[in-house]
């Protein structure tokens, strides 16, 4: 085939410079819009770089069938028809009418007819956006077979067997797709036919076998479609045609756009084309795979392929494929020729190639190729290796790593030392790291145990094989296993996108999901049971083992944060309260600390006590006496982070929180008054214990103090403390709680320095709203400091500043600005008061938001540019016109967040201050801004 002898310049295509209807120079009326995009013949209407129009799917077809490969001819509708159909609920009479014409024109081509005549043409119904979402819309294949075309294409392949088998699997993905009948209607039908056969396997059954399914299936449509299976070929393809633009509405299309940050409106694109069957006997078959090795990056041919099945067979799990690297031995002319299309597509596009082929009788068709999916890991590694192979620059190679996939490099590892590994079973390492935790066997009962945010338990989610139902389940656990499937299935490739730890195919475990139980090695598994996933080596690990923290000081990521972190114009802060946070962000990379949030460190065992009593004094003579406990205490940890942060600023923000948090709730104790009166003497025992940080000693003194307790909690208590006595408020109203915060960051800063350390404390008071709430403080604080270094005989350098949370402090910015030395963004409470949602509650109204598209993403997670950005931008702009040089950050946990990053950057900001584990990913979101406004690269990252 004339195929594996083109040049790198015949594959960027004959037709890249096609016009398009978005391309044509400016006309008195509007170019009309051409929808359906024709390929076939070694000529497409398209090209590659048509993915907005096309989808990459369709792009990547049009760029193979100008570069002259063994793609089956189609046509692609376009994304724009999606759109009206979203709009209208109908595609408009124009994308009817060019899809008959293209249908024609393919007719034409392979001398065929839809679904017509001896010799029927079939095809597949395929989605395909711009981003790839693997799995997440629908797909429909063997289409144009009915009554008549089966027996056609029965007499014509004289293979009646496969000609039932493609008929029964359309009726059963048109059923489930089209008409909407749930998948186990089908299963069940086929289930019974295998026992009914006495077979285990689907090859089992026969042509008359076969055919009884296809009744069965035609009257399991009629009962619960309330129609029959469609006869008419034309009318097939229509309905398929919509089914797969509504599927770009379906709630997993959904959520994986949320997850992905993909943009609703972009709508999909839709691919027919002649079928080519992999499913003709042992000389056909269909596989999948990628240039280079998508979980650790090395440069090897790598993927699976099934012989005698059809595409869904690999990706689906259903059947576990065989490596590619066989296929040498079984067809070494078709796996030559594969291996030289691939190696010049990866050429081509100059990323690492995913892609999808189908052999029929021998001969090879490439059905799809897109830059693939890959971990963090080799998302590095393959960046590096393109640079030393001369395909792409350094400055290209940077925007190869998607920042949130820095994690893979912090991932956890199992610490086996000392410990007893109990392998119960090896399955493929299908994404790397470690995962410990309970068993669950449904994605619902994943949600349940490790909660939305997965803060609760650690789960493992364990199922036969996953789909793409089970993406909300996958999300929240650590990690997945399953018994079925390869390294192209679903688990596989959606874990791997989201840097989880993944075995997959562990085929000696038994998972009975219905039952809630797996059987390994004679041992029964339920549900809640430990085990511990090793994703780089497959190994499924009986209870519950220790991990060991990841090291980021991987070589291969340091090579290439180096070429990333000299475009970097911006600083990236971590926010940690205690040293060991602090020396933990340091290697990460973190520049300083953005906040120190005090109150955090008023939890230990014995600070609390003090808190407690500072909180419960009704008069400023008790609180002193309290706050001058909890003086040293503070000191000596402001002087740990102020070591570990050696040479490097330290924000500290003054005490922030509603003083209730350190309370009992009063519904509580109400409880406990009136449990105190019929108590026995063990339960006296533990009610002294519980109150013993209030001061209970023994059982005589609880009579007394938890009415008190009480009565106090009930002077604190507030309808809406997130609005309340908190923040500068506290400061205010107890001005000791500063002075005391103040000296002991100062006798700190002093004590260090004597030491040698570079101190440079940063004095931030939170929740302003006004210039004299800055002032108040900031006095006090000048106060302070000035006594301090009398005391001690020493001065530091050190400045006062604000947190801008309250929209009332980003109007009058310039104000605060006079007496605020510098800028810290809690975006966190900025964006909780812009949008009056509480951001403790609004998980009550998010999920609906989302699925309902009123709002396109979580605004606690990923900065509002238009609302909350805005009065970021102006408190910026503002703040500066009062003090030029005003130093501004961001320390909501947004600094964390790539595109949030990326506004920060775009609007001036001097650093952005997040977790410590995401300090690597806002590295790289700061640079990647920094670089893409500098070297002019738009998106250029792998999706
Ligand atoms: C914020 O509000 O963004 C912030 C960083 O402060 P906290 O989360 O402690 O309220
Ligand atoms: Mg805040």
């Amino acid at each position: 085939m004339a195929t594996t002898t083109l040049s790198d310049a015949e594959i960027i295509g004959k037709n890249a410079g096609t016009k398009t209807a978005g391309t044509k120079p400016a006309a008195t009326k509007p170019a009309p819009i051409k929808y359906v995009y024709f390929f076939g013949g070694g000529k497409a209407d398209g090209n590659g770089k048509m993915k907005d129009v096309l989808g990459g799917k369709g792009a990547g077809l049009a760029e193979m069938t100008n570069a002259g490969l063994p793609v089956p001819p189609g046509f692609t509708i376009q994304t724009e028809a999606c759109r009206e159909y979203m709009r209208n609920n109908a595609v408009s009479k124009d994308v009817d009418r060019e899809m008959q014409e293209a249908l024609a024109k393919l007719e034409a081509l392979q001398g065929q007819k839809l679904g017509k005549g001896d010799n029927p043409l079939l095809v597949s119904v395929r989605s395909g956006a711009k981003f790839s979402m693997p799995g997440m819309m629908d797909t429909i294949l063997n289409l144009g077979l009915n009554d008549q075309s089966v027996e056609a294409l029965a007499k014509r392949t004289n293979n009646p067997r496969f000609a039932y088998d493609s008929y029964r699997r359309l009726i059963q993905m048109f059923g489930n797709v089209v008409l909407d009948i749930e998948k186990p209607v089908f299963d069940e039908i086929f289930d019974a036919k295998k026992k009914q056969k006495k077979t285990k396997f689907d090859t089992g059954l026969d042509a008359k076998a076969l055919q009884e399914v296809i009744a069965e299936y035609k009257k399991a449509v009629k009962k619960h479609a309330n129609r029959d299976f469609p006869q008419d070929a034309n009318e097939q393809l229509v309905m398929a045609r919509d089914a797969v633009f509504r599927s770009w509405q379906n709630d997993r299309a959904k959520h994986y756009r949320r997850i992905n940050n993909i943009d609703d409106m972009l709508g999909t694109a839709v691919n027919v084309q002649a079928m080519v069957f992999g499913n003709l006997g042992e000389t056909s078959g269909t596989g999948v795979g990628f240039t280079r090795n998508p979980a650790n990056g090395t440069k090897e041919f790598y993927g699976e392929f099934l012989l005698n099945a059809q595409g869904e067979d690999v990706v689906s799990g259903v059947r576990t494929p065989v490596p590619i690297l066989e296929l040498e031995k079984i067809m070494p002319d078709v796996y030559n020729q594969l291996r030289d299309i691939t190696t010049r597509l990866e050429k081509h596009y100059k990323d690492m190639q995913d892609f999808e082929f189908t052999i029929q009788d021998r001969r090879l068709y490439m059905l799809q190729t897109r830059n693939g999916k890959r971990t963090g890991l080799a998302a590095v590694r393959v960046a590096l290796q393109m640079v030393d192979e001369g395909l792409i620059t350094k400055e290209e190679a940077i925007f190869r790593v998607d920042p949130n996939q820095l994690y893979d490099f912090l991932v956890p590892r199992l610490d086996e030392k000392g410990s007893k590994v109990e392998v119960l079973a090896r399955g493929l390492p299908a994404s790397p790291g470690a995962a410990v935790g309970q068993i669950v066997f449904t994605a619902d009962e994943a949600v349940e145990k490790a909660g939305h945010d997965a803060t609760k338990s650690p789960v493992i989610l364990v199922r036969a094989e996953t789909t793409p139902e089970d993406i909300h389940g996958m999300e929240v656990a650590k990690g997945i296993l399953t018994s079925r499937g390869g390294m192209t299935s679903h688990a596989a490739v959606v874990t791997r996108g989201m840097g989880k730890c993944c075995v997959a195919g562990a085929g000696d475990i038994d998972v009975d999901e219905k039952g809630r139980e797996m059987r390994v090695k004679g041992q029964t598994f339920r549900a809640g049971d430990w085990i511990s996933l090793d994703g780089t080596t497959g190994r499924v690990i009986k209870g519950k083992m220790k991990t060991l923290d990841p090291s980021p000081d991987d070589p291969e990521l340091q090579k290439f944060m180096n070429w990333a972190d000299p475009y970097r114009t911006m600083k990236v802060r971590a926010n940690a309260d205690i040293p060991r946070d602090a020396i933990q962000a340091r290697t990460f990379g973190a520049e300083g600390i953005g906040l120190c949030r005090t109150e955090h460190m008023f939890f230990g065992e014995e600070k609390i006590p003090h808190m407690r009593a500072m909180i419960l004094a009704d008069n400023e003579k008790d609180r002193r006496t309290a706050l001058k406990k909890l003086l040293p205490m503070q000191r000596k940890d402001f002087e740990g982070v102020f070591k570990a942060m050696d040479g490097l600023p330290v924000t500290i923000r003054t005490l922030d929180p509603p003083l209730h948090e350190f309370l009992p709730r009063r519904e509580d104790l109400m409880v406990d008054i009136a449990t105190l009166q019929y108590a026995d003497a063990k339960e006296k025992k533990q009610l002294v214990s519980k109150y013993r940080d209030y001061g209970a000693k023994a059982v005589g003194d609880l009579k007394k103090l938890m009415p008190l307790l009480l009565s106090r909690v009930e002077q604190l208590h507030e309808f809406n403390p997130m609005l309340g006595h908190r923040g500068c408020r506290l400061g205010i109203t107890y001005p000791e709680i500063t002075e005391m915060q103040a000296r002991a960051i100062f006798e700190a800063a002093v004590a260090v320095a004597k030491d040698g350390v570079k101190v440079y404390p940063e004095v931030m008071i939170p929740l302003i709203a006004t210039v004299n709430e800055m002032a108040n403080q900031a006095a006090i604080v000048n106060r302070v400091a000035k006594e301090v270094f009398k005391e001690k005989g020493r001065t530091i350098e050190y400045l006062v500043g604000t947190m801008i949370e309250l929209p009332r402090a980003a109007l009058i910015a310039d104000e605060i600005a006079k007496e605020a030395e510098f800028f810290s963004f809690g975006t966190n409470d900025l964006t909780q008061t812009t949008w009056g949602f509480s951001r403790d509650d609004v998980n009550k109204i998010l999920p609906t938001y989302l699925a309902d598209g009123i709002i396109k993403q979580d605004p606690f997670a990923v900065l509002d540019r238009e609302g909350v950005g805005q009065l970021v931008k102006m408190a910026t702009e503002r703040g500066r016109k009062t003090r030029p040089d005003l130093k501004v950050g961001i320390c909501g946990e947004h600094g964390g967040e790539p595109s949030s990053v990326e506004f920060c950057y775009q609007i001036g900001l001097n650093y952005v201050s997040c977790s410590p584990f995401r300090v690597l990913t806002a590295r790289l979101a700061a640079a990647q801004a920094a670089a893409s406004e500098k070297l002019q690269i738009d998106s250029g990252r792998t999706k």
